[in-house]
């Protein structure tokens, strides 16, 4: 059996830097500050580093191109900096204080009526492998690399001490998004305060988050912008909201519309959804929470709804499944245009990262000529700014989504 290693904190001083030096022709991609090194990329490297260790890197005539942390695997360097630094904590404390005033560009920070919001978005912020989301003063923090989760608790430390912002709890929930290959042990839990689940706001709107049990950080905050758009669509209409988790977009809808029905095959967030519905709603007939398969729910929708929500789970994580992905999100919208009422409205949606943009869209496509409805496309949505998109690493682009108008 394979023993669990747990690494001692990383001691910044202590280090004599590994070097990884790069073949010929491949430091191309790092001069156009992409932030990854493949392992393929790599000729050398003088000595041995541990998973986690900051490397410096170096092109083939050992001129000097990046620091980063050591991973071995297919990814072998996430970088953190193009220019020579310790990489220590005042350069973190830095790059997350640049990530804090860029939501405050955004509005985000002290906004009364939006408690939540991505606060670190990995790569988008510069910062690979370290995702922070903020739930009125509770951060919760997933890290994807073993590098990032050696230093967790200071960056526990820096979080605790931001300009403007108020923390009382800093919860790391890392222990199913540290590469399992690596062996290393982590379990979820409090590096700072303790807090329980609570209501946060999202443009007006409550939520009970759970961050504990619930999906990713707790609560899907990358669909804040989708949601305030569904309501130019929902007053007086009949709407199914379709892989609903915790009720985010059913929330929305239930401002004006005239019936609302979430669907999820998860007991616990359809619980949730109906709680949500309850603190914003009370108990309010127009709305009715189904916990089933959503695939078997829309065998029997056929002219029951005016506006359909499709927001279903990642169907491709590696780009080996693509097909079938693709496949999927075909058979998914080809029911939805199919059933839907005419003058009807769907907010269709795809996580997966590796299903680009046109792909989706060509899935969305096949579905609609495979049935004898005129579709047009009226919105094309992403995800929202505080999840940005480092323009030198497009991976970092994962949600997108079409508004529908069928006819
Ligand atoms: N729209 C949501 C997020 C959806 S996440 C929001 O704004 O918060 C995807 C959801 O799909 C998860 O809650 C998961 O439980 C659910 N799910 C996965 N497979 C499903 C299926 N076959 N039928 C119904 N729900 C499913």
């Amino acid at each position: 059996m394979e023993v669990p290693i747990l690494c001692p904190p990383f001691n910044y001083h202590s280090l004599e830097r590994v070097r990884i030096i790069l073949k010929s022709g491949k430091e191309q991609s790092v001069h156009r500050y992409h932030p990854w090194i493949f392992s393929g990329a790599i000729k050398k490297i003088y000595g041995s580093p541990a998973e986690g260790d900051l490397v410096d890197v170096f092109d083939s005539k050992e001129e000097f191109l990046a620091t980063g942390h050591y991973q071995p695997g297919s990814i072998s360097v996430r970088i953190l900096s193009f220019e020579q630094t310790e990489a220590g904590i005042d350069f973190l404390r830095n790059r997350i204080r640049d990530a804090l005033d860029f939501r405050k560009l955004l509005g985000l920070v002290g906004n009364p009526s939006t408690n939540v919001f991505r606060l670190v978005h990995a790569e988008g912020d510069n910062l690979p492998g370290l995702i922070a989301d903020y739930y009125n003063g509770v951060i919760v923090l997933q890290m994807h690399s073993v590098g990032m989760y050696r230093i967790r608790n200071d960056l526990a430390e820096i979080f605790t001490d931001l300009p403007g912002l108020t923390i009382t709890a800093v919860y790391d929930k890392s222990e199913s998004t540290i590469p399992y290959m690596s062996g290393v042990a982590g379990a979820n839990g409090f590096l700072f305060g303790s807090a329980d689940p609570a209501v946060v706001t999202e443009n007006g709107f409550k939520f009970m988050v759970d961050w504990k049990t619930g999906q990713k950080t707790g609560f899907f905050i990358d669909q804040r912008e989708n949601r305030k758009l569904l309501n130019l669509f929902t007053s007086g209409k009949r709407v199914l909201n379709l892989f609903g988790y915790t009720g985010g977009f059913s929330v929305y809808a239930m401002k004006d519309a005239s019936l609302v029905h979430t669907v999820d095959s998860s007991g616990p967030a359809i619980e949730l959804a109906d709680e949500n519905i309850r603190l914003n709603y009370g108990d309010n007939r127009r709305h009715e929470s189904f916990t089933t398969n959503a695939f078997e729910f829309m065998n029997d929708i056929g002219g029951k709804y005016d506006l359909i929500i499709l927001d279903p789970p990642a169907f491709a994580k590696h780009n080996n499944v693509l097909g079938n992905a693709l496949q999927g999100y075909k058979r998914l919208n080809m029911k939805a245009i199919e059933m839907i009422r005419p003058g009807g409205i769907i907010f269709t949606f795809s996580c997966s990262q590796v299903v680009t943009k046109e792909n989706f869209r060509k899935s969305v496509f096949a579905a609609a000529a495979n049935t004898s409805r005129k579709v047009r496309i009226l919105h094309q949505l992403s995800q929202p700014p505080d999840h940005p998109v480092n323009i030198y690493h497009p991976e970092s682009e994962y949600l997108k989504g079409l508004v529908l108008y069928v006819e």
